[in-house]
């Protein structure tokens, strides 16, 4: 939480931090070695030595990120790519005109992009780079936004939006947080589907029925964090083709890649969920995911300009020419982009394809034997994403997933507990993401953990209290 409302006070921490007698004198100039301030900026400079070692050793603390099985962020790459980035990361990804390379970097990733998701007419697709895929969802949801509002005011022949007209998103209970976020600071009217029994995201008919004509759009997830499972993009665009036959109204989707756009291209060939679905205007995914980079990069892609109106971009200076770009930020690094076009230029499709396919062997074999151990049930199995989510067995009295949660991480194992949206809130499950990293004689370790603490939890007379902390280390 970056958020802080001041120093933790009345705590353990002393407000000096403490220095180690190696590290010589705190003041350069001479002096005693004196503790510098936790939370306030020091008079004086120290030794760049035990600056260093002070910052390494409190992060020494953090966990081990490649134990972390809730999220879904790339925690290793090779150490080329660690070269390349250490090259690039003076560079600004906004500075066009200086780094004419990186922002043609940048282009043959989109382009590749196009490709990968099938664009009608690769060369016509527009892009960007971002963040991740929160900003690149709020680039996406402008645009929707925004071509709404045309539409709209077309409609009334009236000022820019309808008067009185409220914007609204449609979307599954189970989207990720940015789209809470989009809709919360661009207000429009987030319109949730809600789960319903065996289904854990969207209804492709509840969606079509909750649309009118102030839809911006419909965001369907590839795919779903609650549970790894794919949202049926086709049949939500099937569902809204009969609406327009209907209705007359042409709601555009947006496709939410952040995990899938970069599994799915590779493993799933003949699932059509990209833009080989002619109602499909935008998808977006994280680099820093499934794309096998380190954060933070995203991308946006629109299927043609006219899917992105031109009033949302800015130019800037570009060998003397203009440059279009759409980003929420101004400056950014450019190493991220590096990495990422090195990874394309690496792995190519046959080798995202071995990478994935290890990810979903592996997330595969564990979710069969966790399902063997007889405590628990599978809600998938991680044969879409690479991520499957478990709760415990029906007749399971003793513990709950917030305890198998809290007793993993005694052994280092970051897996979240969480309980469901609406209408499944009586549901509270595991998660495990596995991605490039998570090798499977780690899994098997994972296992021998698991089954090592089951006696113990079968032994509690009672679930324990759900504790705050657990139930925070969901990561959307
Ligand atoms: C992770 C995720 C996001 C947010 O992506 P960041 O790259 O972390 O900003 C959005 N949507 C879905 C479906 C995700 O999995």
């Amino acid at each position: 939480m970056s958020l802080h409302k001041g120093p933790r006070t009345g705590g353990a921490e002393p407000d000096g931090l403490s220095m180690n007698p190696f590290f010589g004198p705190a003041d350069p100039v001479g002096g005693m070695a004196e503790a510098p301030p936790r939370h306030r900026l020091p008079d004086t400079p120290m030794a760049p030595h035990a600056a260093f070692q002070i910052v390494h050793d409190e992060l020494m603390l953090d966990g081990n990120s490649r134990l972390n099985l809730a999220t879904f962020v790339t925690t290793w790459m090779e150490p080329q790519a660690g070269r390349l980035m250490a090259l690039c990361r003076d560079k600004n990804m906004i500075d066009k005109d200086e780094y004419p390379r990186t922002a043609e970097l940048e282009r043959r990733c989109v382009a590749m992009l196009a490709d990968l998701w099938n664009a009608p007419d690769p060369g016509q697709t527009v892009g960007c780079s971002t963040t991740g895929s929160s900003e690149a969802c709020m680039l996406a949801g402008m645009a929707l936004k925004r071509r709404w509002a045309r539409r709209a005011a077309t409609r009334k022949e009236g000022g820019r939006y309808p008067e009185g007209a409220r914007p609204n998103l449609v979307m599954g209970a189970n989207v990720q947080v940015c789209w809470d976020k989009f809709c919360n600071f661009w207000e429009v009217e987030a319109r949730q589907v809600p789960m319903e029994g065996g289904r854990f995201h969207i209804d492709p008919q509840a969606a079509a029925e909750l649309c009118d004509e102030n839809t911006i759009g419909v965001v369907a997830v590839m795919g779903s964090t609650f549970d790894g499972s794919y949202e049926p993009v086709a049949e939500v665009c099937g569902a809204l083709d009969a609406l327009q036959e209907r209705s007359g109204l042409d709601v555009p989707v947006h496709v939410d890649g952040a995990s899938g756009a970069m599994v799915a291209p590779f493993l799933d060939e003949e699932l059509v969920w990209d833009f080989r679905l002619p109602r499909v205007a935008s998808i977006n995914t994280s680099g820093h995911k499934y794309g096998l980079v380190y954060p933070g990069v995203g991308w946006a892609l629109w299927r043609t300009i006219d899917d992105l109106p031109e009033d949302l971009v800015f130019r800037v200076n570009y060998l003397g020419g203009d440059m279009p770009t759409f980003a929420l930020n101004f400056s950014r690094p450019g190493a991220q982009v590096a990495a990422q076009y090195y990874t394309f230029l690496r792995l190519g499709r046959e080798g995202y394809r071995a990478v994935q396919r290890t990810a979903r062997d592996v997330a595969r074999s564990l979710a069969e034997r966790i399902n063997a151990l007889g405590d628990f049930e599978l809600l998938t199995r991680g044969d879409e994403l690479p991520v499957f989510a478990f709760t415990t067995a029906q007749d399971v009295k003793n513990f709950d997933v917030f305890d198998v949660s809290r007793r993993l991480r005694e052994r280092g194992w970051l897996v979240p507990a969480y309980t469901f949206p609406p209408n499944r809130e009586d549901l509270s499950v595991l998660r495990v993401v596995c991605r490039n990293g998570f090798t499977a004689d780690l899994a098997d370790m994972f296992l021998g953990d698991l089954r090592e603490l089951l006696p113990e939890l079968r032994d509690q007379i009672a679930p324990l209290d759900r504790p705050a902390a657990v139930a925070t280390a969901f990561h959307h």
